[in-house]
């Protein structure tokens, strides 16, 4: 028996080491002429980062630096206190007309905006139909909410319709999927999800992470390009992925926003974002509205990683129904995909593995995230290491 209550910690921490699921906090530094990402010495080219179209880099304007003038960096309080500035305010108008909905409320991240916005909506009354593969801010929300969970095998619309046809005795129903995946880069049935929540009278509540940005005529996202968005009432995105920013977001109609202010305990009960990151997330707004050609050349990137890779036999045809700029190659166990991923980092190339409890244990694999800055020599650098390993 040890004295420190937390002696149990190493044995944990070691079975995690045996299963080689132990992870290490890296630290990065950024070549900025090359823009490759740098670990001490180490340069190497970055297919990990969720900033698709390459905005992380061009959010510092005149605007920002004004309104970190006048605000300071700290926004000093919740919203509802005094952290919610006429930046936020207008930042929220912004995403309202760009996602064509009647409002919007910024969270200070998708993963507040997840869990305050599920456990806003329904209790212990009521119940939650929810993909399998839905990422761990819905699943959290899910519990957190107190609802009875009912879990649809991944994108398996006859099973949703089975679960919904079974669930008729709760107060309210909510059906949560992801539009675009974020580990396997595939993407949910929403014409047929959206045609099952209107006729059992659910409320449908998207997560646009990933799609925000990427898909659709204006950028708006899947619900846009699959002409759902009707049927959506609720739509959850965030500023860190396509927008390269932080921050997270809910949009829809007045009534849902009006409530969530009143009622999401991770929106009232968090610090407000600064001002500043306000300002620039106005700025990436703007900017994927005025530059859709950063969408088509990451969405041709994609489409050209995926036929390169489908040509040496890397990549799955489930994997390949709908040409996202996610791309996973599955290797099976966590230490061939760690084997994989240091064979690329080796020839300078920064893919990261992804292991359980991500993945189940025996899908661990490479993932693959495209920016729209990535060049064609770029990718083929990575297709051939791929190719002799
Ligand atoms: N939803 C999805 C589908 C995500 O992939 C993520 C981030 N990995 C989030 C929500 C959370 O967003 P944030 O990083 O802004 O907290």
């Amino acid at each position: 028996m040890s004295n420190d209550p937390l002696y149990w910690l190493e044995e944990e921490l070691a079975n995690l080491s045996e299963q080689n699921l132990r992870r290490e906090l890296p630290s990065w530094s950024r070549d900025r002429e090359s823009g490759a990402i740098c670990r001490g010495d180490v340069s190497l080219i970055n297919f990990a980062s969720n900033d698709y179209l390459g905005l992380a880099q061009e959010l510092n304007s005149p605007t920002l630096q004004a309104t970190l003038e006048e605000f300071g960096w700290g926004s000093g309080a919740s919203p509802l206190v005094t952290g919610r500035t006429t930046v936020h305010a207008a930042l929220e108008s912004d995403l309202a007309a760009f996602k064509a909905t009647e409002r919007a409320l910024t969270f200070p991240t998708g993963y507040a905006a997840n869990v305050g916005t599920i456990a806003a909506l329904v209790g212990k009354q009521d119940v939650i139909l929810s993909d399998a593969r839905n990422h761990a801010s819905i699943i959290d929300g899910c519990r957190l909410s107190g609802a009875t969970v009912l879990v649809y095998r991944h994108k398996d619309v006859d099973h949703l319709a089975e679960l919904l046809a079974a669930a008729t005795s709760h107060r309210r129903r909510l059906i949560v999927t992801d539009t675009l995946f974020s580990m396997d880069g595939d993407v949910a049935p929403l014409t047929q999800i959206a045609e099952l929540s209107r006729t059992h009278d659910c409320m449908l509540m998207i997560d646009e992470a990933h799609a925000t940005g990427v898909f659709g005529k204006h950028g708006r996202g899947l619900a846009e390009l699959l002409d759902c968005e009707d049927a959506v009432d609720i739509t959850v995105g965030t500023f860190s992925k396509a927008l390269g920013s932080i921050g997270g977001f809910v949009a829809g109609s007045e009534k849902l926003i009006d409530w969530l202010a009143n009622s999401a305990r991770s929106y009232i009960f968090s610090t407000a974002l600064p001002a500043a990151c306000a300002s620039a997330n106005r700025s990436a707004v703007q900017l994927i509205q005025s530059q859709p050609h950063r969408r088509e050349q990451l969405l041709s990137n994609a489409q050209y990683l995926r036929q390169r890779l489908q040509s040496i036999g890397l990549l799955h045809e489930s994997h390949n129904e709908f040409c996202s700029q996610i791309v996973p190659i599955v290797v099976g166990m966590p230490e061939k995909a760690i084997a994989l991923s240091a064979a690329l980092h080796a020839a300078g190339l920064l893919v990261p593995a992804i292991r359980p409890p991500t993945v189940p244990v025996d899908g661990s694999m490479l993932r693959v995230s495209l920016s729209a800055v990535h060049t064609q020599a770029e990718i083929n650098q990575l297709v051939d290491v791929l190719a002799t390993n």
